[in-house]
């Protein structure tokens, strides 16, 4: 027996990919579809040798079973499109940040980024390795918070502040910084929240562009 993870795009599906979903589970599994905090379905219980058939009809319904590191682990809450009180579109921009960082960097170790529309945190950003939390820009339009270094279960901890709001538009070029940073001074194989934690907060800084780091 196996599972399928289904890789949606920060969690969002049509009514016809639900019903696939459901044919899935039915017709290959036991009828259970289980969900995830990572906004993506798990369907357990399919036979080995029908893995192949169930991951067709997920993939010809526009769905995948795979993603990139980057795709997997990013979460965000319906942000500014679908809910009053977000202060970012965080559902349009983490999927910009996804397509950015997947174009400049391949990674060996996952990073979980959290982008939620304002404090209530339905997509908790302060336990993403990082985390970004909705509030006006410095101009007033649309802005983040960002927040490193947050786990949970036995990584569990807090994110500690890496800089005050900032502009939706900068974040791509901000966490492309972040992540080359960490890729060129982290231990052998050491994963995003191993190499934060490794720093002070004054180190964290460090890991900004430099405009950013003389302004925080
Ligand atoms: S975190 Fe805020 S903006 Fe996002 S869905 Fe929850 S209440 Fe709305």
């Amino acid at each position: 027996m196996s599972y399928i993870g289904v890789a949606l795009e920060l969690g969002r599906l049509s009514p016809d990919q639900m019903r696939v979903l459901a044919e899935v589970a039915e017709t290959y599994g036991e009828g259970d579809i289980r969900l995830t905090v990572w906004q993506n379905p798990i369907i357990p219980f399919i036979k080995n040798e029908d893995i192949e058939a169930a991951c067709a009809l997920i993939e010809v319904a526009g769905m995948h079973v795979s993603a990139s590191a980057f795709a997997a682990g990013v979460v965000a809450c319906t942000g500014k499109w679908g809910c009053k009180l977000a202060a970012a579109y965080t559902k349009q921009d983490a999927l910009a940040l996804t397509r950015h960082l997947e174009a400049h960097f391949t990674l060996d170790r996952p990073i979980n980024i959290h982008l939620t529309g304002c404090n209530n945190s339905c997509a908790q950003h302060y336990i993403g390795d990082i985390g970004l939390m909705g509030a006006a820009a410095p101009s007033g339009g649309e802005g983040y918070q960002i927040v490193i270094g947050g786990g949970s279960d036995l990584d569990q901890g807090l994110a500690r502040p890496l800089v005050g709001a900032v502009a939706a538009e900068d974040i791509n070029a901000i966490l492309e910084h972040v992540v080359g940073e960490y890729l060129k001074r982290r231990d052998p194989g050491a994963s995003f929240l191993e190499f934060a934690r490794s720093l002070s907060d004054a180190d964290l800084q460090t890991l900004l562009p430099q405009p950013l780091q003389a302004a925080a």
